[in-house]
């Protein structure tokens, strides 16, 4: 089955529920760049996901063999998302994929979406149509199907309508556009107005006269994606205050962040800062590699039932641990005696969703905190306690274990390591959010342009748990905030708490 989904003009939060709900479920994704990469953070794990490109310029799939990758993916027996930008049958060649499943005899579904059209006009302030001022809006192609003065030709036609002009793919051909409707008398004073990046971080709007539209355009060095809307509206503001809320938090508006974790962790944090309406940028990608086949890990699968507690401190090892653990034949029944102890929230959560509920989470989200708490909780001396996890865990709960005479074993699940993917990006940061004490070593050691000078004055550090904040100490950099929870929303309310301090 393919589903093409009408992704809406940019910001997520303007996609159809029905789109959601499809992007959540779905086995294979087909998108091209204007469709949000924001929305892939949804995707379920193992979906597979096919860039298709199309900018204006660099097609770096042709159509036909956009069609026939979806044939093929259909005919794996694939759930297929085709997502495209905006509403799939505006200008989006929704048609011809749709008519070629047809023809294939494969099932598809539509699901509309925002277009661009009008959502990016009306997020800058201008309404499409407005009452005895605008009674109709047409939607124009800007994009030239030959070099042979067709496009000037009907710019002679459009010139002559009285209602709101939304030019498409028509930034390239501005010229023309602009001339043409003029030598075909429209007034050069005719308000007008071009918006860059509608409805997205770094959104631009130029408003000018007809005649001085392409000027303004150039001083403002205005790129694509945008649209041109030519008519009297261009004239209005009817940007409210909080013409985002919902869609960006307006005190994260511009806001830099900086990521340095796995991938998985940087597609949430990705999706909910980008929700706020700032920009994430990903600085360095740690590999997760896991040992839940190590002979350690299964003598521990194998000795279940000596172990009275076993101890999570991330998610990611209550993942790998199940993974093991089910890999290993285990059923749920072999965990029936155990009780669980988590460091936080996101931790717990993860393992409720493996069907466990924890018994123990400290108040405070922190290693001693937790090994205090386990000290106290973990009354006979007899039990003995496994504890899964990164290799990079921190000594500070073992050594308080051993120091109250628990029993335990400290087995290295996976590992964080440290050859990783870099993204040298420009610009200042106003945060770097670390995730673990792996990526701050990792960051550090690989001699990232971000550092050349050392820690720049301007950037905050977000550590997550103090484990994490004490390997930054090391470098000789403190940690402005220390996340005391690993769950996403904890992350954005810390760094909305320092803002609203500053
Ligand atoms: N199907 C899409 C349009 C595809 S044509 C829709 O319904 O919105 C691609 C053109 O849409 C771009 O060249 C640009 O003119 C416009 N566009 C799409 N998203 C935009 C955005 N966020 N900001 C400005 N223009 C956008």
């Amino acid at each position: 089955m393919v589903y093409l989904v009408g992704a809406g003009p940019g910001a997520p939060g303007l996609m159809t529920l029905r789109g959601m709900e499809l992007l959540r479920s779905c086995d294979a994704v087909v998108y091209d760049h204007l469709a949000s990469e924001e929305l892939l953070a949804f995707l379920k794990e193992g979906c597979r996901r096919i860039y298709v490109g199309k900018q204006s310029g660099h097609h770096s799939m042709r159509q036909e063999e956009i069609n026939e990758l979806l044939l093929s993916l259909a005919k794996e027996g694939l759930k297929v998302v085709r997502l495209k930008g905006g509403d799939p049958f505006v200008f989006g060649r929704g048609g011809e994929e749709a008519l070629c499943l047809k023809e294939h005899g494969v099932p598809w579904e539509l699901v509309p979406g925002v277009s661009s059209a009008i959502a990016v006009p009306e997020l800058a302030g201008i309404p499409v149509t407005h009452r005895a001022v605008s009674r109709s809006f047409h939607v124009i192609t800007g994009h030239k199907m030959k070099e042979d003065g067709s496009l000037e030709r009907e710019m002679a036609r459009y010139a002559g309508l009285e209602g709101t002009l939304v030019f498409l793919m028509g930034f390239g051909q501005l010229h023309t556009i602009v001339a043409g409707l003029m030598a075909a008398g429209k007034s050069g004073v005719t308000p007008s107005a071009i918006i860059e990046r509608g409805t997205l971080p770094g959104q631009r709007v130029v408003r000018a006269p007809l005649s001085r539209l392409e000027e303004r355009a150039r001083e403002a060095g205005l790129g694509t994606p945008a649209i041109i809307v030519v008519g009297e509206v261009a004239d209005y503001d009817m940007v409210c205050e909080d013409a985002f809320s919902g869609l960006h938090d307006r005190s994260f508006k511009d806001l830099r962040v900086g990521m340095v974790g796995t991938a998985s962790f940087q597609e949430r944090l990705k999706a909910a800062l980008y929700e706020a309406g700032s920009n994430p940028v990903p600085l360095l990608t740690l590999q997760l590699i896991s040992h839940e086949q190590s002979l350690k890990m299964k003598a521990a699968y194998d000795n279940l039932e000596s172990y009275e507690w076993i101890v999570f401190t991330s998610p990611n090892g209550v993942e790998l641990f199940f993974r093991g653990f089910r890999g290993h034949g285990l059923d749920l029944r072999a965990l029936g005696h155990v009780r669980f102890a988590v460091i936080g929230i996101g931790t717990k959560r993860k393992l409720e969703e493996k069907g466990f509920i924890a018994d123990y989470m400290p108040e405070e989200y922190c290693t001693k905190a937790l090994a205090e708490g386990l000290c106290e909780t973990v009354r006979s001396r007899s039990s003995r306690l496994l504890i899964p996890r990164s290799r990079d865990g921190s000594p500070v709960l073992t050594e308080r274990l051993r120091a109250a005479g628990i029993a335990f074993d400290d087995i290295s699940l996976y590992e964080l390591s440290a050859s990783c993917s870099q993204t040298v990006a420009s610009g200042p940061m106003d945060y770097i959010v670390f995730a673990s004490a792996s990526g701050v070593r990792a960051l550090f050691e690989s001699g990232h342009p971000l550092l050349e000078h050392g820690w720049p004055r301007s950037t905050k550090a977000l550590c997550i748990g103090d484990a994490t904040a004490a390997e930054l100490e090391k470098y000789g950099k403190n940690a402005d905030l220390t996340a005391r929870a690993s769950h996403i929303g904890g992350l954005i309310d810390a760094i909305r708490k320092d803002m609203s301090r500053q």
